[in-house]
């Protein structure tokens, strides 16, 4: 499906201009238009694949190019005030081109927190074409602000997009690695998910005649609203002797390993790590792509995954098809789960955005009282004026 995004904040920016990367190498073609908005001009210019004109500075008057900090109001507040800026970038994309607009961001810091759901409201308000969110969970040893500004962020964003997908970073971290190198690696498995299930939508049916492409409607209709998460496993196949296995006839031996691999394959992504990790069973619709070279994709395969998660789910709206990829040795499955509803990561990200709320505003009481004590003299001295 063909996709406008926009990056919001150093998160956002950084893993638009991954999908960039990503859409090229893979010839995907779901990439329309790409934006990156910043509050801080260092960000923006670290940026290697969004266009410079693309890439717009806000909240310029108040925060001179510096960024909010962790200040995610007044990343609100520098996105509503200069949202024609933004809109100004938006102008220059060909709507009536796309499918829908994503807007990226990670929820815990400032600019992308506070702004990206003010940019979902405002084109929600103007445009017809559904608008998803791509959010970034904080990792849980990234403190209090983070997790509160997190909480609040999601809260709203949420409420403004069509759908919201949702990538944690606690469940993706490895241990001792640099946060940098992290990132780098993290956001190469953001972009192959997210990537792969776009780029699915956006093969024609004339490409491949003897499967079920998966169409961008079918993705639109399962982002129809709530909250996504994305499984994904692959394995590598031997693509060589395709020829010769079928010249020796074995061809129905041949097609019951594949449908039992995909369903496998299915299985185990699943049960393996989603981006969000959730109780698969609360899931209120779901999507299977299958992906390969076309002679390891078969429709049967494909609708026996699309059973087996249908009765995972228990949900009667699970949607299946493929995604044929001849420049690869490896078959897929991806499994996007939306309207999801037990998250335990949400419930926890929530509580301890509520005691962090509830701490700052004591320590900010406490210390509002402490100054004015130490300043007061009980009127023995006067102020110079
Ligand atoms: P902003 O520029 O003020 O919007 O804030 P950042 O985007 O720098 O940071 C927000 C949050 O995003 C952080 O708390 C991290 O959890 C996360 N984050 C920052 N950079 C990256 C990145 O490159 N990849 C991923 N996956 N997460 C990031």
């Amino acid at each position: 499906m063909k996709l406008a995004l926009i990056g919001f904040g150093q998160a956002g920016g950084k893993i638009v201009d991954e999908f960039l990367a990503y859409d090229d190498a893979v010839d995907g073609g779901f990439v329309e238009a790409a934006i990156a908005v910043n509050s801080a001009t260092t960000d923006l210019k670290g940026l290697e694949h969004v266009p410079q004109e693309n890439r717009v500075l806000i909240g310029q008057a108040r925060v001179k190019g510096h960024g909010v900090g962790a200040d995610n109001e007044l990343g609100a507040e520098v996105t509503e005030e200069d949202i024609d800026e933004i809109q100004g970038a938006i102008d220059r994309i060909q709507v009536h081109e796309i499918d829908a607009f994503l807007i990226v961001a990670g929820m815990g810091g400032g600019t992308g927190s506070g702004g990206a759901p003010v940019l979902a409201k405002h084109l929600q308000r103007i445009y017809t074409e559904p608008v998803y969110g791509l959010g970034i969970l904080p990792g849980t040893d990234e403190g209090g602000i983070y997790t509160l500004n997190a909480a609040r962020s999601f809260q709203t964003f949420v409420r403004e997009v069509d759908n919201l997908l949702v990538f944690d970073n606690d469940v993706w971290r490895s241990a001792g690695e640099s946060v940098e190198g992290g990132y780098d690696r993290i956001n190469k498995e953001i972009v192959e998910r997210f990537g792969l299930l776009f780029a699915a939508g956006e093969v024609g049916h004339g490409d491949h005649v003897a499967e079920s492409v998966v169409d961008s409607s079918e993705i639109i209709n399962t982002l129809e609203d709530g909250i996504s998460t994305i499984g994904y496993a692959r394995e590598t196949v031997d693509t060589s002797g395709g020829l010769l296995s079928s010249f020796r006839g074995e061809e129905e031996f041949d097609e019951g390993a594949e449908v039992n691999r995909l369903t496998s394959l299915v299985r185990k992504a699943t049960l393996g790590r989603l981006t969000l990790p959730c109780d698969v069973s609360s899931a209120d619709r779901g999507l299977v792509v299958a992906t390969g070279p076309p002679e390891h994709l078969n429709r049967k395969g494909v609708e026996r995954g699309r059973q087996w998660l249908e009765d995972e789910t228990g949900s009667m709206e699970i949607r299946g098809g493929d995604y044929p990829r001849t420049d690869k040795d490896e078959v897929g499955a991806i499994v996007l789960l939306s309207g999801v509803t037990d998250v335990p990561r949400v419930d926890q990200l929530q509580q301890v955005a509520i005691e962090a709320q509830e701490t700052t505003e004591t320590v900010r009481a406490n210390a509002q009282e402490e100054f004015s004590s130490l300043v007061d003299t009980g009127g023995e001295l006067d102020a110079l004026f």
